[in-house]
């Protein structure tokens, strides 16, 4: 069997033009969907996600904002900056970009995010929300992850869904929205001590744990839908994701690329959030 592949670059078109038109019919109203994305320091990748978020918002209709500052900055600023934009009302979402500088706690600037702005999903009332199924914000990439199975429509209750990592942005959400579409959820993580033994049982695999080939055609049950939230360099540099594509992609019934797969979605669940957060706040 040679898998589906699920297309996040295709997807996500889709997903954007309907964030635009969605963009468009607030403006007519008098609302800009507006992002303020912040970021402190000189990390390189950093700089490549954050111009890539202004630039989905520009080229779909929502206006944004990147506050840049020197790694110097202390916390109490940031904090001060944090506030100013929770009260601004051109601003409906607001991103601080991970990692922060050592000297900044990452989490107290995260909880001083307004809940209702907080459209990375990463305040605890967020993950609150979405524990307890409460309206709020999803994180992004598992958020994407949902969007793709949705694409294939596949309807996961009763299905056996096996997650590998359990990061509180990734991992974890991930089973909770697994299980609140009614899937038998399993929690993979580096003290598992069969990972093979848990997979092989999966109707649906999410691999998000940051090393090349964690997931090989042997730990794959044939037909199962495989979606690899990875990032990692293969040896000439490329990017790759967790799963050894080339070869599970002959046992899985469907199966996300790296790249074009996950990634984009990530972008694409930040401007649906962004847009979601302007709507609320309009009615
Ligand atoms: P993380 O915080 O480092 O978490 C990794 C998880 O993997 C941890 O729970 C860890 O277990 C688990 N793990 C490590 N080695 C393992 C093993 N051998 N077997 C099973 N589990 C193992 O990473 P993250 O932030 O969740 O990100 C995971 C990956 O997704 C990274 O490659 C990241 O770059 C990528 N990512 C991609 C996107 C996107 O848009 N495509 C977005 C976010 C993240 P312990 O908890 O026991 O340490």
């Amino acid at each position: 069997m040679t898998a589906q592949l699920i297309d996040g670059n295709a997807l996500s078109r889709t997903l954007r033009t309907e964030v635009a038109a969605r963009a468009a019919a607030l403006k007519a109203r008098g609302v800009t969907p507006g992002l303020a994305v912040v970021l402190v320091g000189e990390n390189p990748a950093s700089q490549v996600y954050v111009r890539n978020k202004i630039k989905a918002c520009e080229d779909n209709g929502l206006h944004s904002v990147l506050e840049k500052y020197p790694a110097e900055l202390s916390e109490a600023e940031l904090l001060t900056r944090i506030d100013a934009l929770n009260d601004d009302p051109a601003i409906h979402g607001i991103l601080v970009q991970l990692p922060l500088p050592k000297h900044i706690d990452a989490q107290k600037v995260i909880e001083a995010i307004s809940p209702e702005k907080d459209v990375d999903g990463f305040h605890v009332a967020s993950a609150g929300a979405l524990m307890t199924g409460a309206p709020g914000f999803w994180p992004c990439t598992p958020y994407g992850c949902m969007k793709m199975l949705e694409s294939i429509g596949y309807d996961l209750r009763g299905k056996h869904a096996v997650v590998i990592g359990r990061s509180n942005i990734v991992g974890k959400p991930m089973a909770l929205m697994l299980l609140a579409k009614n899937a038998t959820v399993t929690i993979c993580h580096s003290a598992t001590p069969d990972l093979g033994a848990m997979t092989r049982q999966a109707d649906v695999i999410v691999a998000a744990v940051g090393k090349r080939n964690v997931l090989t055609a042997d730990m794959v049950k044939p037909g199962a839908v495989v979606i690899d939230v990875g990032m990692n360099r293969n040896d000439e540099g490329k990017l790759c994701g967790d799963v050894d594509f080339d070869g599970v992609r002959e046992v899985a019934g469907f199966i996300t690329p790296v790249p074009g797969g996950v990634g984009p979605m990530t972008i694409t669940m930040l401007l649906v959030n962004t847009l979601e957060a302007a709507e609320r706040s309009a009615h």
